[in-house]
């Protein structure tokens, strides 16, 4: 069977084809830049391409990737089922479904709690309706894999009848990264998911820490909106919400101003002020940048943080899982989570976890607590699901 996994930004769309006979990447790239200049590049296996090209609209750039399928498409075989990437699933959504216009609809009514993800998701999906219309489609949300998430540990403190009628509530994100790194870890400590009480932290341009109770998320740290929870490039991470009062009005901001202010320009990078790129950040701070410092060490506190209050959620924990750009690649970040964690029984391998490598155990083997590293891989989980 071969799947076209697509994730729809708004001005990108990022494509990857997998033969999921033996789950492995055929094809993959990316449409930039669509509505500005255009420019289109994409692996597969040891050959490669980038070319600036027009790109006026997703329709435009769905047909490039269309023409690309086709031309690497094995012989005699075509593409079965698209999956796509779709940042907020509502309260309806636990799960993966058949795009009809219904599911359509919903995914343009729950932009009202994804803002900045949904609409580009709806017309991302819109487009590849329209360029690949034999095939079944298929949603897969970032926030289905927490529906398991208890009623105490998702409803906010606010009159209840607002949250029902408004469907405010913590939905959760990174569903498909979470859902993928707790599989793996089981598979490295081969234990069975079922008996394993795991934190899986994602940690990257945006990050959410998760609890993980024998494969169900019990918590997560993003709520209603990818805003929530721990300090991200540019979000803010969780804030008293009368700092959202104050700002409005000493600083005379609008709805669109406080929005664009909290998602696009706090974080890492407001605090900073160096950068939103965790590598910037680090080498600014290892130059004695105080700000730098500064967000480095409250992205570490943010982290380990979560993990100290999921080990209580889960009532103890078996593993603790790094993960997504920063996750997988920063030896120091995941060193300083971890050099507070002695009281849990995590007892990390120092040389492993320094040494550059892919999925891998980065504890001592007496450690009461494992601690993982795995490489993210949402795409082949929205291929799986596209299938299932
Ligand atoms: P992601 O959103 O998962 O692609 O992660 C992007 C983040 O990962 C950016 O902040 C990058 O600076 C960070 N990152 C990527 N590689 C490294 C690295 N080798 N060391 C530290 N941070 C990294």
């Amino acid at each position: 069977m071969l799947v076209l996994v697509l994730n729809s930004g708004s001005s990108s769309v990022k494509f990857n084809l997998f033969d999921m006979t033996n789950e492995r990447p055929l094809l993959e790239g990316m449409a930039e830049r669509i509505g500005v200049d255009g420019a289109f590049h994409w692996t597969a296996g040891a050959e490669q391409d980038q070319r600036d090209l027009p790109l006026p609209n997703h329709e435009s750039a769905l047909l490039e990737v269309m023409e690309l399928v086709s031309r690497r498409i094995p012989k005699g075989r075509c593409i079965n089922v698209v999956g796509h990437r779709v940042v907020h699933g509502g309260p309806k959504y636990g799960e993966s479904v058949l795009v009809t216009d219904e599911v359509l609809a919903d995914i343009e009514a729950y932009s009202l709690y994804a803002p900045l993800h949904n609409p580009a998701n709806a017309l991302g999906i819109r487009a590849a309706l329209h360029t690949f219309p034999d095939i079944p489609h298929i949603a897969v949300f970032d926030t289905a894999f927490h529906h398991t998430i208890p009623d105490y540990a998702r409803t906010y403190g606010i009159p209840y009848e607002l949250s029902q009628k408004y469907g405010i509530r913590r939905y959760g994100f990174h569903g498909s990264s979470h859902a993928w790194v707790a599989a793996r870890t089981a598979i490295l400590l081969a234990r069975p998911l079922r008996s394993l009480k795991l934190i899986t932290c994602h940690i990257g341009n945006g990050t959410s820490v998760c609890a993980v109770l024998h494969g169900h998320s019990m918590d997560t740290s993003m709520g209603m909106t990818p805003l929530q929870g721990v300090i991200m490039g540019t979000r803010c991470g969780t804030l008293d919400p009368s700092i959202v009062d104050l700002l409005i009005e000493k600083e005379h901001l609008n709805y669109q101003a406080i929005t664009e202010l909290l998602n696009k320009k706090s974080g890492l990078l407001g605090i900073s002020g160096v950068s939103s790129d965790f590598r910037e950040i680090e080498a600014a701070a290892d130059q004695g940048n105080e700000r730098a410092i500064l967000a480095r060490d409250l992205l570490t506190y943010d982290v380990r943080k979560f993990i100290g209050s999921y080990s209580a959620v889960l009532d103890g924990v078996d593993a603790i899982t790094f993960t997504a750009g920063i996750g997988s690649n920063s030896p120091r970040l995941r060193a300083e989570v971890c050099s507070h964690l002695g009281y849990l029984g995590v007892d990390l391998d120092v040389e492993a976890n320094r040494s550059a490598g892919g999925e891998r155990l980065i504890s001592l083997p007496g450690s009461k607590v494992a601690v993982a590293v795995v490489p993210t891989n949402e795409e082949l989980m929205i291929a799986r699901e596209a299938v299932r």
